[in-house]
């Protein structure tokens, strides 16, 4: 590889990289971008992920968190809109809703159905006679449901059109991993690879679980680790469902299209684990099947799994270093970084570009002196 500068090299080749680039370059068109990373890294989350965009569902009280990935969840058809016109790769992204069976919610129904009041979450609760009416084809063992006003993305197209972008914006995609740095105590000079350094002016710090190890290279202690999900998709009729169904330890998602639906997820704590477990699968279909039972013997499509970067607090990790003067951090996005995207695409490109408004303490690696 000839040696180049850029303006900004970001490393990681995810929905979190590839999106802080595409913002980056549709702000300022002239800025020489890179992204590093190695496409085909099968545990990586951008490509694991069910899609889901669930603030609601997944947030239980009204933090800064809340609101940044409900915010997010607002950008979402525009930045949809822009990215499909931009790569010319369709993406599929439903707004119909999700739907919470009171039977098999684990907190306090109760005190759910306040703060969503509290908070206008757009929401509806359906008795079992209209969820006969409207979902036939889910248990009558569900009870009373919650229909929430939240999304779903299909995260494979996201990411394949985020790639495409990235190219058609003249974006100097490396397929290559970063093995080491160039740097002094103060600033990186350049991402090392097996095909030459990479220099840049910036550096952002986006490789999801891999961040941890990047950053021990860079003598930075991250606090943050793989969590582990194991998943699986199975071949069913896109008009059975039209909504996101959170059942009890299981989640079923209709990817539409012919994609079939994603069923998940284990939340695993074992490290760089590749492994996918048949007992497993089986158990997150038998969970599904409890909640719609057409899913008993539906064929099994495929099963994969994939590690979602969690860190300490469970916080995303956003914002500029304390520690070397022109790198960025974004990763740490756990179970929501593809709810999170456009946002945090926001986010990141204001703060390297010095034009963020204000900065979110919760999520600022000044939090773990980084
Ligand atoms: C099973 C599962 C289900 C999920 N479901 C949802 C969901 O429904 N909704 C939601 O909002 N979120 C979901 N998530 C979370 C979401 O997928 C992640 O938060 C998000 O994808 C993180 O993106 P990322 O780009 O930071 O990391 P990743 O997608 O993991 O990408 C990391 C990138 O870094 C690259 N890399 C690794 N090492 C190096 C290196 N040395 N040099 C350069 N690059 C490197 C990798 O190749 C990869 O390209 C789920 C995650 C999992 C695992």
């Amino acid at each position: 590889m000839e040696q180049r500068l850029f303006d900004i090299v970001v490393i990681g080749a995810g929905i979190i990289g590839h999106s802080v680039a595409f913002r980056l370059k549709r702000i300022d068109p002239g800025l020489r971008l890179a992204v590093l990373g190695d496409p085909v890294n099968s545990l990586m989350a951008s490509r694991a992920a069910a899609g889901m965009l669930a603030p609601f569902a997944e947030c239980g009280k009204a933090d800064r968190f809340f609101r940044f990935c409900r915010e997010s969840l607002e950008k979402y058809p525009r930045f949809i809109e822009e990215l499909v016109s931009v790569s010319g790769v369709s993406i599929y992204l439903s707004t119909t809703g999700s739907l919470m069976p009171s039977a098999s919610y684990e907190g306090n129904w109760e005190e759910r159905i306040r703060f969503f009041r509290e908070e206008n979450v757009p929401h509806e609760l359906w008795s079992p006679e209209r969820r006969r009416e409207k979902v036939p084809t889910l248990s009558d063992s569900c009870g009373e449901v919650m229909w929430v006003g939240e999304g779903q993305v299909n995260n494979r197209e996201m990411h394949d059109a985020l790639a495409a972008a990235s190219r058609k914006l003249g974006i100097e995609v490396l397929e290559k991993n970063a093995t080491g740095f160039i740097h002094d105590a103060s600033s990186v000079g350049a991402a090392v690879t097996d095909a030459g350094e990479v220099r840049g002016q910036k550096f952002v710090l986006a490789s999801g679980s891999w961040s941890l190890q990047l950053a021990n290279i860079l003598g930075v202690s991250l606090p943050l680790k793989p969590i582990k999900g194991q998943m699986c998709r199975l071949q069913v009729d896109d008009d059975l469902l039209d909504y996101t169904v959170h059942g009890m330890l299981t989640y079923i998602v209709p990817w539409r299209g012919g994609n079939g639906f994603v069923l998940g997820s284990t939340m695993e704590d074992r490290g760089f684990d590749p492994l996918i477990e048949e007992e497993v699968i089986r158990d997150l279909i038998d969970r599904a099947a409890a909640v719609m039972p057409c899913l008993e013997d539906a064929p099994l499509i495929e099963s994969w799994t994939g590690l979602r970067p969690a860190a300490e607090d469970l916080m995303p990790i956003m914002g500029k270093s304390s520690r070397y003067a022109n790198l960025y951090y974004s990763t740490g996005h756990h179970r929501n970084g593809i709810l999170q995207t456009p946002h945090q695409a926001d986010y990141i490109a204001e703060t390297i570009l010095e034009t963020l408004r204000e900065e979110i303490p919760e999520f600022s690696p000044s939090r773990y002196n980084l």
